[in-house]
């Protein structure tokens, strides 16, 4: 596995696994907590979750899934913006931490800007660290200008990580937020790294995957991974996919492949506002 440091300087896997659309159906939770157990096996022992995902739902899969093994894991998890008030965030916390059946997140994220000042839901950050509850915390969807404003909150520069939308599709975060981070030692977390599936069969991935002799998924992942400072968190439930996403760490495109990808999917030229699905 590849690693990437926190500013804190601890080492974090840059290939990780999400759980959106997880713990929806009572009938896959076995299947999805193998599925993640395959990717921890595999050594993509990040995995992010949020309270948002089933309800609650993905985070007991999660905890099925790391229960035995939690050492082993880099846990992400996120606070919705609704529950984001300082009183809100330690509550959601605890129960989120029932849920996932351990004493701690690694890192906590507030999911999207929301109602709640900033300074509230860092004190509540703060606190949850200082009682052991999270190790790091950090936010989702932050645009440049949110980041610079949780700057100017007491206590708002300790931020861990920020995790936005970003794949080939969407490359608009590499014109400012992806220097922006870069330069404060952020990682940035990429969420959605493959489009959920949905650019999987353009002609250039399909072309740069046979010459590298991987699949177009694993193309994707190692273009966003080859940004320095980037995690990326495919999700997915199929083992044969687990097996093709691991091996975009295997894969170091050439410039003549990465031209090939930029001509189909053009980098920004200018800031556009920050994406989200
Ligand atoms: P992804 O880009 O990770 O795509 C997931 C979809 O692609 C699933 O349908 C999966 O199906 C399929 N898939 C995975 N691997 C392959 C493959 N090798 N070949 C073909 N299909 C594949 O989308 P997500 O939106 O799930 O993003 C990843 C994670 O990021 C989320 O799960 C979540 O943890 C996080 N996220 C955070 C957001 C935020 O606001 N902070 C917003 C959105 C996502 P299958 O399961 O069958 O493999």
């Amino acid at each position: 596995m590849r690693h990437t440091a926190l500013p804190s300087g601890e080492m974090v896997p840059i290939l990780g696994q999400g759980t959106w659309f997880m713990g929806e159906d009572g009938r896959q939770f076995h299947q999805e907590a193998d599925a993640l157990r395959l990717g921890l096996d595999l050594g993509m022992s990040l995995i992010d979750t949020a309270e948002m995902y089933g309800d609650g739902g993905a985070e007991e899969v999660v905890g099925e899934a790391i229960e035995g093994r939690r050492k082993d894991v880099f846990l992400v998890s996120k606070v919705l913006p609704s529950n984001a008030s300082r009183r809100g965030t330690v509550l959601a916390c605890e129960r989120s931490l029932k849920r996932l059946k351990c004493e701690t997140i690694d890192l906590y994220l507030l999911h999207w800007r929301g109602g709640h000042p900033l300074e509230e839901t860092v004190a509540a950050f703060e606190e949850l660290i200082k009682a052991g509850k999270i190790r790091y915390w950090g936010v989702s969807n932050f645009d440049v200008e949110d980041m610079e404003e949780l700057d100017s909150v007491s206590g708002g520069k300790t931020a861990a990580s920020n995790q936005v939308l970003y794949n080939l599709s969407r490359r608009g975060v590499e014109f400012a937020l992806l220097p922006w981070c870069q330069s404060r030692k952020i990682p940035l977390m990429a969420y959605s790294p493959i489009e959920q599936g949905r650019m999987l069969n353009h002609p250039a991935l399909t072309r740069v995957a046979k010459e590298c002799g991987v699949t177009p998924a694993a193309v994707a992942l190692a273009f966003v991974l080859s940004q320095e400072g980037v995690i990326a968190i495919p999700k997915s439930s199929t083992s044969k996919h687990i097996h093709e996403n691991c091996r975009a760490l295997e894969v170091k495109l050439s410039a003549g492949q990465i031209a090939i990808l930029d001509e189909a999917f053009p980098p920004p030229s200018r800031k556009r506002p920050l994406e989200m699905i």
